[in-house]
C-alpha cells in the first residue's frame, strides 16, 4: 500500500515505539500513586510535558493531556463559554474548521450563545476586514484553524489574535495539523494538538493554556492535570507524545523540507488538468487537495484500492456528503466531488508518490473515456 493520507493520522515513528515498550509491557504502575513506581510514571510524564512544551514553544501557559484534540477542542470551548463574563457571549469561528469546532460551536449555539460562523475567500483565507467588522466586546471567544485539514490553508493566526485581543476576545487555535509540521502562530491564548498526526499515538491530545486563560473543567473526578481534567492517565501514551514531539521538534526543518520536495514532484507527476484547491501561497505543502474536471473522487479511491488517499476529513468521508470546506470556497457540488486529497510526510517516498500521481492521471484519463 502506498500511504498518502497523513492528514487522517500518521505512521507511529520507530523511536515513539521504542519509547513507549517499556510503559506498555512492564510499567503498569497508576502514575498518581504514591508508590516508587507511581511516581516514576508520573515523572515519565512530567519529562514527556516538558518535550512537547519545548516543541510547542510557548511562553506564560501549561499543557494539560486530554484524550484527543477533540476532546481538548470541546473542553475550550465549552469552558471558556463555563467562565464567560458577564455581557460575553458571542462566539466567532470559521466556516472551514473541522467537526470537533464546529458541532461544539453549533452545540453552544443551541444552548444560548451567539454564534457567528465567518465565510473564507475562494483561496480558502479569513477576510480579515470581515473579522474586523464582527468584533466587538460583546466577543468572548475566536475559533480559527492553524492548517487546515482538508487543503492545508494556513490561516494568520498571529494577526487574528492581535485583532480579537484588541477587543478582549481569547483566541482558540485548532493546531492539529500544524504542530510539529510548521512554526506555530503566536498569540492564541488556547491550543488544541494530538499526537497522532505527529507520528505519536493515537488516544492522547493536549490543550496548551495560556495562565490565567483556563477553561472550567470539562471532565471532573479524581482532579487529575492540577485540577483541570480528572483521569488517570496513561504513561505510555504521554511518552509516546512526548517522544514524537521531540523529533518532530528536531527534524521540523528536515520534515517541511522534504515534504516540500515531494509536493513539487506529485504536482509534476499528475500532470496538466488538476487544478489546487485553495491558497497556493499560503499552505502546508504536504496536504495537496486538488481537483480535475470529469473526475469521480470517490470512484477513484474505490479503483485505486491500493493507495489510500481520501475526499477530505476522514470523519465526512463515510457520510457521502461533500466536504464543507471544499463547498465554503465557493466549490459547486461536482468540482467538490471531483477532488481528492493527497497527504504525506516524513516517511513517504518520492518514488512511491510519484506512481500514486501517475496511477492517479491515468485512472482520471480513463474515468473521462468511461465518461465520454
Ligand atoms: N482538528 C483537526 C484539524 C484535525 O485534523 C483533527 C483530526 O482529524 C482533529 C481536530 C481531531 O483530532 P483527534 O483525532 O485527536 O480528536
Amino acid at each position: 500500500m502506498i500511504y498518502l493520507d497523513y492528514q487522517a493520522t500518521t505512521p507511529l515513528a520507530p523511536e515513539v515505539v521504542k519509547a513507549m515498550q517499556p510503559w506498555i509491557e512492564d510499567k503498569f504502575a497508576n502514575p498518581h500513586s504514591p508508590s516508587r513506581w507511581g511516581r516514576e510514571a508520573d515523572a515519565a510524564i512530567e519529562n514527556a510535558r516538558k518535550l512537547v512544551g519545548s516543541a510547542l514553544d510557548l511562553k506564560g501557559g501549561r499543557i494539560a493531556f486530554t484524550g484527543s484534540a477533540t476532546e481538548a477542542i470541546n473542553w475550550a470551548l465549552k469552558g471558556t463559554v463555563e467562565k464567560a463574563p458577564k455581557g460575553r457571549n458571542r462566539v466567532i469561528t470559521v466556516a472551514t474548521e473541522h467537526a470537533a469546532v464546529l458541532d461544539t460551536c453549533e452545540w453552544l449555539a443551541d444552548q444560548g450563545v451567539d454564534l457567528t460562523i465567518l465565510p473564507v475567500e475562494k483561496d480558502g483565507l479569513l477576510d480579515l476586514d470581515l473579522l474586523e467588522r464582527e468584533l466587538d466586546e460583546r466577543v468572548l471567544l475566536v475559533a480559527v484553524m492553524m492548517v487546515n485539514n482538508e487543503i492545508g490553508v494556513r490561516q494568520p493566526l498571529t494577526a487574528i489574535s492581535q485583532m480579537a485581543h484588541k477587543v478582549g476576545a481569547l483566541v482558540l487555535a485548532d493546531a492539529v495539523q500544524a504542530f510539529g509540521r510548521v512554526e506555530l502562530c503566536k498569540g492564541p491564548d488556547l491550543i488544541a494538538i494530538s499526537a497522532h498526526k505527529i507520528h505519536g499515538p493515537k488516544g492522547i491530545g493536549a490543550l496548551w493554556m495560556k495562565n490565567g486563560k483556563e477553561p472550567a473543567p470539562l471532565i471532573h473526578g479524581g482532579g487529575q492535570e492540577q485540577g483541570l481534567r480528572s483521569g488517570t492517565l496513561s504513561p505510555a501514551l504521554c511518552v509516546g507524545f512526548g517522544a514524537a514531539a521531540k523529533l518532530a521538534d528536531e527534524r521540523c526543518t528536515r520534515d517541511y523540507d522534504h515534504v516540500q520536495r515531494l509536493s513539487r514532484a506529485a504536482i509534476a507527476a499528475l500532470g496538466p488538468g488538476w487544478i489546487i484547491n485553495g491558497s497556493t501561497a499560503h499552505r502546508y505543502p504536504g496536504n495537496l487537495n486538488v481537483r480535475r474536471e470529469g473526475v469521480d473522487g470517490a470512484r477513484m479511491i474505490a479503483d485505486l484500492r491500493d493507495i489510500a488517499f481520501s475526499l477530505g476529513s476522514a470523519c465526512a468521508s463515510g457520510s457521502g456528503r461533500p466536504s464543507h470546506v471544499l463547498r465554503a470556497l465557493g466549490l459547486d457540488y461536482r468540482e467538490a466531488r471531483s477532488s481528492v486529497r493527497l497527504g504525506f510526510g516524513r516517511y513517504t517516498t518520492q518514488k512511491d508518490l510519484v506512481e500514486a500521481c501517475d496511477r492517479l492521471a491515468k485512472a482520471a484519463v480513463e474515468q473521462e473515456k468511461l465518461d465520454a
